[in-house]
């Protein structure tokens, strides 16, 4: 097949780097970029094509960025025209609501994230709803150039209270360096409500400020694994470590945990963790310690102290592939001296979202940690990011968050 007559500029990809395209990758690199045939302006629709004019795909291009081109469609006769484009994003916006509306793992919650970019083929669209109260942030001049269409979808499949748009600083930058940082929270449909938004997951309450400046308002990808934990912690000691707003806590203690310390290094997160403890009539079996993890960690080991469970939930510690190593480094170490705190027979329920640390390489460091604390692990599940964060198979860097939970004997 040729290149179809279409009226957009056409961008030749250089011979041994079609790969990936034909096998629906969403990012197409500057450097896999031969010549481009025509002036296309960025945030336009481009055609892309083999070394021999042959044509693969269509996408959006960024001159400005390493991922130049977004790919968005593998079938010619799609979006050919680039007026065709809003309607198109509009119905993959449609069609992510309506997966995650059928969706079993949600029927026990009203927060969930409803578009997970690339892997619903909106590159650079992320939204999340919070009992019907939406945060969208946009990340790619695509996702950028459709930003109308995305939210009139939103508001005619959701009616929601309000939609409030964060700006994705780290990855805006990317996409353009020259541009200065739009405003870091925008109310753009209906009103954002004064106090906390209160949703619920799995039975239980939680609340979310959407005004604060967190960038996070709660970690939906983990709400699967919260309920996993939950059922070793019957009876149990719990040490919820890298808590933030206290989830796996709650659940733990709604599933009998005899007690919970929740730990973190950020006072704000504690202070959250403390409304959903008092949320949930849990205030008696939670404590609030503000530490640095590793630290403390370290200090009980020395004086002894033992868990039933200790859940280790850390923030990213590699950003890109040049991290790999350090992050192994430090993930040995948090998950060393966690194992050393778990009473005989107890479990570790251990983290990893450094997409660029998989699954085999988290579990060798577990390996490693364990080896060097003397300690006996055995992996009794795996988890992964929860079902609205889907892994598209084109796209396997979607697939970020890993866990294990072992028992210790
Ligand atoms: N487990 C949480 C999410 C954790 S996010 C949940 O289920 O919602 C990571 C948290 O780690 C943040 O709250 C951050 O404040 C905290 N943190 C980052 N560095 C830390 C450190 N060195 N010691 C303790 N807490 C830390």
């Amino acid at each position: 097949m040729s290149a179809p007559a279409s009226a957009l500029a056409q961008v030749v990809v250089r011979s041994g780097r079609d790969r990936s395209v034909r096998q629906r990758h969403p990012r197409l690199f500057a450097s896999a970029i031969k010549e481009i045939l025509g002036r296309p302006k960025d945030g336009e629709l481009v055609d892309v094509t083999d070394n021999h004019g042959v044509w693969l795909a269509r996408g959006v291009i960024n001159q400005q960025a390493q991922i130049a081109i977004r790919l968005l469609t593998w079938s010619a006769d799609e979006g050919a025209a680039a007026a065709d484009w809003p309607g198109l994003w509009q119905a993959r916006v449609r069609a992510a609501i309506a997966q995650r509306t059928a969706d079993p793992n949600l029927r026990d919650t009203d927060a969930r994230r409803l578009v997970f970019g690339e892997s619903d083929g909106l590159p650079g669209l992320v939204v999340d709803d919070y009992a019907g109260h939406l945060v969208m942030q946009l990340s790619t001049l695509a996702a950028t150039q459709w930003r109308g269409p995305a939210l009139d979808a939103l508001q005619d499949a959701l009616h929601p209270a309000c939609v409030i748009e964060r700006e994705d600083d780290d990855r805006m930058r990317h996409e353009r360096p020259d541009a200065k940082p739009g405003p870091a929270f925008a109310v753009v449909r209906g009103a954002a409500p004064e106090g906390p938004v209160v949703f619920r997951e799995g039975g239980l309450r939680f609340e979310v400020d959407l005004r604060s400046g967190q960038k996070t308002g709660y970690y939906l990808d983990q709400r699967e694994n919260r309920a996993r934990v939950a059922a070793y912690c019957r009876g149990a000691t719990v040490l919820n470590a890298f808590a933030f707003s206290g989830g796996f806590a709650a659940h733990a203690l709604a599933a009998g945990a005899a007690s919970v310390i929740n730990l973190d290094s950020s006072a704000e997160a504690l202070r959250l963790a403390e409304r959903t403890m008092a949320l949930n009539g849990f205030e008696a079996r939670a404590t609030s310690v503000e530490a640095d993890a590793f630290e403390r960690l370290r200090a009980w080991r020395a004086e002894g102290r033992r868990f039933d469970v200790v859940i280790v939930d850390p923030p990213k510690f590699a950003h890109h592939p040049g991290q790999v190593e350090r992050a192994a480094r430090a993930y040995k170490d948090l998950n060393r001296i966690a194992l050393a705190l778990v009473a005989p027979g107890g479990v570790l329920a251990t983290f990893s979202c450094s997409g660029v640390v998989d699954a085999a390489l988290f579990q060798k460091i577990l390996f490693s940690a364990a080896l060097e604390s003397g300690r006996d692990a055995q992996v009794v599940e795996r988890l992964t990011q929860s079902s609205d964060h889907p892994v598209a198979l084109t796209f396997p860097e979607s697939e970020y968050l890993k866990g294990l939970i072992l028992r210790v004997p």
